[in-house]
């Protein structure tokens, strides 16, 4: 399969994570490219375990921005957590955080 790999979107959470959380945010997060319902183009959940599932389309498989933007947005789900991925003030505020803190200029 062409484009970028689920170990590659791995490795991007696990720099990231590094990087703008200090190693905040859980080690075991699975992410993945997978179906998600039709209104969406990428996903947060918790899974049975406690852990988080982040799944993006494979549409967006091919494009590394695309892909990278969607997953900036999943992992600000997980520090904002509020019984659900939440948009509301403190998750835009997290998500600005990081895009300033220079995630934005790793997007292209
Ligand atoms: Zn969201």
């Amino acid at each position: 399969m062409s484009g970028f790999s689920n170990i590659s979107l791995k490795r991007d959470y696990n720099r990231w994570n590094k990087k703008y959380w200090n190693y905040e945010l859980p080690d075991e997060t699975d992410i993945i490219f997978s179906p998600v319902p039709d209104d969406r183009d990428a996903d947060c959940n918790k899974q049975n375990d406690g852990s988080f599932l982040i799944r993006i389309s494979p549409i967006y498989q091919a494009s590394r921005p695309a892909t990278r933007w969607f997953l900036s947005h999943e992992m600000c789900h997980i520090p904002t957590w509020h019984g659900k991925a939440f948009h509301g003030d403190l998750f835009y505020a997290e998500w600005l955080r990081v895009l300033n803190a220079g995630l934005l200029r790793e997007l292209y």
